[in-house]
């Protein structure tokens, strides 16, 4: 393809890319495709001569679109958002354009200074006290699990990345039971073990970690010879939305000399409308990392994740690693790629700038606002449908319900749901039990849309029974 070529095609794909957006909400939310239909309809094995850009276009319409589950679909209420304000999009063509590789700051002195304002930016939108720093990641996961491997460097005296963790006996890191299943998965990966990962109930409302057991916990397997190493809190579990109390647990970790990460990859984008700060913030300075997804509720394109540090130094401690081919002169620049586990990194931080420019701050807070109180509104429909339960009452946008019977017939009707396609739903489990989630926060969702899954829902639980 010649240059003359791709600007014609560039034309016509973001005449598509605005014509599809316009009209998502025609489309099903979830693709209505079974197993294995979309891989059957491509050839089995490549093309040896190139082919028109016609007939690939034209092969994406009609074999890729249909497999596709529209994310950016107005009546997305399933997992969390993923969402991509028009402006973010164009920030990432031309990070896509310019497609740099920006793990050194001589690789590209624009991201890596743009990176270091955006994430004060955001610092300062979250209302995070001066003095935190942070870097950009792909995914609330790799944060996670870079704190994590900070708490086990940390603990250990920074020697577990050279000696290996043989000797090191049983490090031991503390959460709620409400915890995402990355946080697992980082302490898998990083040698800490399911088993050390201590699970803790949670109690009250906001489902926060019953903080007496936290410290017992921790005493305990002090005297049992194991090594505490850190705790990690949430602000906006991923099936409830549980919120820790954020100031007693980090009290526990300046008693006990434990490093401290927060997950607050959903609810941290509604920390940019200070009235929120009461009920979900407080006691968040002093956190050692925090981590929040721009990428879900912010609305900034995927992937895009923060990593908020109090004191870089333990992270640099325990991932920087400077062979000679990486070396640069001068020594007072950053290179994010020390802060990372990924060498490689894309200029994330460009469509934060666009995201943050096109909106404001208070474009992006209204968003937020209308999708909580359109949640709660919702909440008080579906609460007065013939024998459906709130199970859990709204945390931020995010709820859960069940509909009359079993645990069988929750997930029937959320297939149901999503067999219709008006609206897409995802279950959930708390005390025991599937529930069906429900949130708000899909970018261009209006009222109307929110409010007409209580018609559907009634709808499709009618022919159901
Ligand atoms: C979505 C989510 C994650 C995982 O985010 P990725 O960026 O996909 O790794 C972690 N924690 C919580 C609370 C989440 O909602």
């Amino acid at each position: 393809m010649n240059w003359d070529e791709f600007s014609i095609w560039g034309k016509k794909i973001t005449e598509w890319a605005a014509d599809y957006h316009k009209s998502v909400a025609e489309r099903s939310v979830r693709a209505q495709t079974s197993p294995g239909a979309i891989a059957a309809q491509l050839p089995s094995s490549p093309p040896v001569g190139g082919e028109a850009m016609e007939a690939i276009m034209g092969d994406f319409e009609r074999i890729v679109m249909p497999g596709i589950t529209h994310w950016q679909h107005p009546r997305f209420f399933a997992y969390f958002p993923a969402n991509a304000a028009p402006p973010s999009m164009l920030a990432e063509m031309l990070v896509t354009t310019i497609a740099a590789q920006c793990m050194l700051w001589q690789t590209s002195p624009a991201a890596t200074e743009v990176e270091g304002v955006m994430v004060d930016w955001l610092r300062q939108a979250l209302d995070l006290p001066e003095g935190y720093t942070g870097v950009i990641q792909d995914s609330a996961s790799s944060a996670t699990l870079s704190a994590v491997l900070t708490m086990r460097e940390r603990a250990t005296g920074f020697t577990g990345n050279r000696e290996g963790l043989a000797t090191k006996g049983n490090m031991r890191i503390y959460c709620s039971d409400q915890v995402h299943s990355s946080i697992d998965r980082a302490c898998w990966v990083a040698g800490i073990g399911q088993d050390n990962l201590v699970k803790l109930p949670t109690q009250g409302p906001r489902h926060t970690i019953d903080v007496e057991a936290l410290r017992r916990s921790i005493r305990s397997d002090r005297a049992a010879g194991h090594i505490p190493a850190g705790i990690i809190a949430i602000t906006g579990g991923t099936g409830i939305g549980a919120c820790d109390d954020l100031a007693p647990v980090l009290a526990v970790a300046q008693d006990e000399d434990l490093y401290t990460h927060l997950d607050a990859a959903w609810a941290g984008s509604a920390m940019i409308c200070p009235e929120f700060h009461a009920d979900f913030w407080d006691g968040v300075d002093g956190f050692d990392s925090i981590v929040f997804n721009p990428h879900k509720w912010l609305g900034a394109q995927f992937d895009c994740s923060v990593q908020f540090l109090r004191d870089a130094g333990p992270q640099l401690n325990t991932l920087k690693i400077e062979p000679e081919y990486l070396k640069t002169t001068g020594t007072e620049v950053t290179n994010y790629s020390e802060w990372t586990i990924p060498l490689g990194r894309r200029f994330r931080a460009l469509k934060i700038w666009f995201l943050i420019r096109a909106y404001g701050l208070d474009g992006l807070r209204s968003r937020i606002r209308n999708h909580v109180t359109w949640a709660a509104e919702i909440c008080e429909e579906i609460r007065a449908m013939d024998g459906f339960e709130i199970v859990t009452e709204p945390i931020l946008s995010l709820f859960s319900f069940r509909c009359p019977g079993d645990d069988a017939t929750q997930q029937r009707l959320v297939d149901a749901l999503n067999d219709d396609g008006r609206i897409y739903l995802t279950q959930g489990a708390f005390n025991g039990q599937k529930v069906i989630r429900f949130q708000v926060g899909q970018f261009d969702t209006t009222r109307n849309d929110v409010m007409m899954a209580a018609d559907v829902i009634q709808d499709v639980w009618r022919n159901l029974k």
